[in-house]
């Protein structure tokens, strides 16, 4: 249920930068005639109130799409964008609002199968909103590196719970890139990585989406032999 599907004053026809009236629906991505914007379209989206975004706000809705799989409500978002209009008493952005629904979102997961497995719930889940976020901060045109390091340690707490302890953690490099290659097979145990992580790898040089920073592709193999 989204927060606007009662209301019929959905903006579909209008730039979300300079507010021309676009003459033809745009289907996907367009340059606005009037301002040279390019304007997103999002037509599923909950959290604004057009099918049209500016690019910013379409970022956003992508991941809070994400986050509404790892449970998150519209409810969530309208709650953190009134307690920070209240803090900083002006509007937040799109990327302060979701940014703050996923950080409080961690330790939520939405539903647990049984309590015994709580404590590897709740971490599988932290690992999720950690690599979304990883994938927000690099389309945003930023560096995913340290999200990404959050991802592969949830990883590692995740092979030291359960019935079995692991004897190691194994870099599996996925062929991401060359300097990866050098990596590959590798063997670690949990104490090594705590002080000294190897993922993301450093020197990786693999690229999404035309993206300019890394974003390495390995992870960790458990094994318990
Ligand atoms: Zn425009
Ligand atoms: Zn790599």
């Amino acid at each position: 249920m989204g927060l606007f599907e009662k209301k019929d004053d959905r903006n579909r026809n209008k730039c979300p930068y300079c507010g021309a009236i676009f003459e033809k629906l745009p289907k996907r991505k367009t340059k606005c005639e009037k301002c040279g914007e390019e304007c997103f379209i999002r037509t599923t989206q909950t959290i604004f109130n057009s099918d049209i975004l500016t690019q910013e706000d379409a970022l956003a809705a992508d991941f809070f799409k994400e986050l509404q799989y790892l449970g998150a409500t519209v409810n969530d978002y309208l709650k953190i964008e009134a307690e920070l209009s209240k803090k900083w008493g002006t509007k937040p952005k799109s990327y302060d609002i979701v940014w703050g629904v996923s950080n409080r979102l961690v330790g939520h997961p939405p539903e647990i199968e049984n309590d015994y497995d709580k404590r590897s719930s709740i971490l599988h889940h932290a690992k999720m909103i950690a690599f979304a976020q990883a994938l927000y901060q690099l389309r945003r045109g930023h560096d995913p590196y340290s999200y990404l390091k959050s991802v592969h340690n949830y990883e590692i707490q995740l092979g030291t719970i359960g019935g079995i302890l692991p004897t190691y953690f194994e870099v599996e490099t996925q062929d991401c890139c060359e300097e990866c290659s050098k990596y590959q097979g590798k063997k670690y145990t949990a104490d090594e990585l705590k002080n000294n992580p190897i993922l993301p790898i450093k020197d990786c040089t693999s690229r999404i989406e035309q993206k300019d920073y890394a974003w390495c592709m390995c992870w960790y193999g458990i094994r318990h032999s």
